[in-house]
């Protein structure tokens, strides 16, 4: 009997991670079923555990219930417990091993397949939530000279930044709203927001100058064309766009690796991915 593997969220009919993961066990010779499953907004816990209980090996766990993963595990990986964030389950005899892979799926994407330095350079994150919890710590590993974190709700950014305050080294970590970001420039604007899912904009400030004339604009958002984000970027100058459907495969195939121990070859599902569904910027 093939080995289950799922992804839980709420909604979930859209996630592209059957996909990912189906491709990823036929090219590393892998017996495994993976499906989306919607666990109801209060059922999560109860829908992991039906799912432990008919033979499930390990799950992702994507919004709104990585927090609620995190607290479900018995056991967290470093990157999960400084992220307070679970995207990556894996079930062990009687442990529930946490682990956080979006972090790593997106310094990947930026820095493998996009050539996308970040020592020494200006990063600005727009966001406080999950998704930006989970790349703080490896964005501030590979030491940019700045990493503004910036949110609507400021408190929440202000909060994210103090959490890792220990780990900035020499890079500047600072936090503020959307207006302090007026007479800034960066080199690298990643949007992790959720904004570009209800097609809005983050409130960047209209005068031109956060995206320095060679900046990388990223969302973690992914689709046909640009997202509304994208779209700004592009009319402010920012030199190159990405979308976040090569940090979606990335971390994919780090969940895959934590659960098999095998690394699948992540560059081949990208692009096959990309030329069925035409996703992401020209740019
Ligand atoms: P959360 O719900 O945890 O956080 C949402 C964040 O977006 C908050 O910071 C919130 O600000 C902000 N926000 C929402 N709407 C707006 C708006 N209109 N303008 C400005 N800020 C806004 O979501 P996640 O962090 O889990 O996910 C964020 C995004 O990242 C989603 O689009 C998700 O699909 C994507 N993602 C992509 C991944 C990939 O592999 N490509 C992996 C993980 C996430 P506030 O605090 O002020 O409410």
């Amino acid at each position: 009997m093939s080995d289950l593997y799922c992804v839980f969220g709420n909604p979930i009919s859209h996630s592209k991670s059957p996909l990912i993961h189906t491709a990823f066990a036929a090219q590393c010779g892998q017996d495994l079923r993976y499906e989306a499953l919607l666990a109801p907004i209060d059922g999560f816990a109860a829908s992991v555990r039906t799912f432990i209980a008919a033979g499930g090996r390990g799950a992702n766990v994507t919004v709104p219930f990585k927090e609620e993963a995190f607290r479900l595990a018995t056991r967290l990986s470093v990157r999960a417990e400084l992220a307070a964030a679970v995207n990556s389950l894996r079930f062990d005899g009687a442990e529930i091993v946490g682990d956080n892979t979006d972090g790593a799926g997106l310094l990947r994407d930026l820095r493998v397949n996009l050539a996308c330095p970040i020592a020494g350079r200006r990063v600005l994150l727009l966001g406080a939530g999950g998704a930006a919890r989970g790349v703080v710590a490896p964005l501030l590993e590979q030491r940019p000279a700045t990493l503004v974190i910036a949110n609507r709700n400021v408190a929440r950014a202000q909060q994210l930044a103090q959490r890792f305050a220990a780990t900035a080294g020499a890079s500047l970590l600072c936090a503020g709203g959307y207006p302090e970001l007026a007479g800034q420039s960066f080199d690298l604007v990643v949007n992790a927001t959720s904004a570009s899912l209800a097609g809005a904009l983050p409130p960047l400030p209209v005068a031109a100058g956060v995206f320095a004339p060679a900046s990388l604009a990223y969302d973690m958002m992914y689709g046909k064309g640009d997202t509304p984000f994208l779209a700004f970027a592009r009319a402010q100058g920012a030199a190159r766009l990405a979308d976040g459907l090569g940090m979606l495969v990335e971390q994919a195939a780090e969940a895959f690796h934590f659960w098999r121990g095998l690394r699948p070859d992540s560059a081949l599902v990208i692009a096959a991915l990309r030329a069925r569904s035409e996703t992401g910027p020209a740019g």
